[in-house]
C-alpha cells in the first residue's frame, strides 16, 4: 500500500495540480501511468500533472458556459442546459486530428502497381477545418496529386491525410504545406501537388464580410515544381 499517494477528486483537480506539481517524480515511482487512480478520480496520472495536462471534460463545459454568459444568454435556461456538453461533443469531432499521426496512415505501400507510374490525382476532397486566429470554420476542397516512384498507397489514406491535419487549428497556408510535405516524406514519390480552395468564415461572417471569397493555396514539390508543363497538366485537370 502507498499512503502518500494523495487521493483527489475532481472538483479540487486545480489546487491538487498546484500543490503537487513538483514531486512528480514520486507519481513516477507510483506508476500511476494510466489514467485514474485507486478510486476513479482523474489527475493521478503523472503526464496530467503537469501545468499542460488536459482539461477534463467538465473543466471544458464550464468554459463553454462561461462563453454562453459573455455572449448574454444564460447557460442556465431551458434550451442551452445540454449545449455545453453537445459542444464539447462537436470539438472532439472537429479536432479529432491531434490524436490521428499522418505519417502513420501512409506507411503501407502496395508495390503491385501493373506497371502504373503517372500521376495519380484526387479532386475535391471535402476538408473541414477551423482557422486558428478566430477557431470559426474554414470549408473548402483539396486537390492532390502525386507521381509514384514504384509504389502506391490506398487512395483513401491521402483524403484522411487531409482530415488529420484539417481537424485541427490550422492556417491555410500552413494546412497546405503539411499535406504535400508529408505525403513526400512519407512515400517519397517523385513529387506532390496540393491545391487548397477554401471559404473562411472569419471573413466571409465577421470582419471585412465578403461572403463569396475563396483563398485558394498550393504547394508543389519534386517534378511538379520543377516542370512547369507537368504543374500545368495537373492544375487543367483540377478544374474537370
Ligand atoms: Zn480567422
Amino acid at each position: 500500500m502507498d499512503h502518500s499517494f494523495p487521493e483527489v477528486s475532481p472538483k479540487v483537480a486545480n489546487g491538487h495540480d498546484k500543490a503537487h506539481a513538483a514531486p512528480l517524480a514520486a507519481h513516477l515511482e507510483y506508476g500511476g501511468k494510466h489514467g485514474l487512480g485507486r478510486h476513479g478520480a482523474p489527475h493521478s496520472s503523472p503526464l496530467e500533472s503537469l501545468p499542460r495536462r488536459r482539461p477534463t471534460r467538465e473543466e471544458a463545459e464550464q468554459a463553454i458556459r462561461t462563453l454562453i454568459r459573455w455572449a448574454g444568454d444564460d447557460p442556465e435556461r431551458e434550451g442551452l442546459l445540454e449545449t455545453p456538453a453537445r459542444v464539447a461533443r462537436a470539438y472532439e469531432e472537429f479536432f479529432a486530428g491531434y490524436s490521428i499521426d499522418p505519417r502513420q496512415l501512409l506507411e503501407k505501400t502496395f508495390e503491385e502497381t501493373g506497371g502504373y507510374h503517372d500521376m495519380v490525382l484526387i479532386r475535391d476532397i471535402a476538408l473541414n477545418s477551423h482557422c486558428e486566429h478566430h477557431m470559426v470554420p474554414i470549408v473548402g476542397k483539396v486537390h492532390l496529386a502525386y507521381l509514384p516512384e514504384k509504389r502506391v498507397v490506398g487512395i483513401s489514406k491521402l483524403a484522411r491525410v487531409v482530415d488529420a491535419f484539417g481537424r485541427r487549428l490550422q492556417i491555410q497556408e500552413k494546412l497546405t504545406v503539411e499535406i504535400a510535405e508529408t505525403i513526400q516524406d512519407v512515400l517519397r514519390p517523385r513529387g506532390v501537388a496540393v491545391v487548397v480552395e477554401a471559404a473562411h468564415e472569419c471573413m466571409t461572417t465577421r470582419g471585412v464580410k465578403k461572403p463569396d471569397s475563396v483563398t485558394v493555396t498550393r504547394w508543389m514539390t519534386g517534378a511538379f515544381r520543377d516542370s512547369n508543363e507537368l504543374r500545368a497538366e495537373f492544375l487543367q485537370l483540377i478544374r474537370g
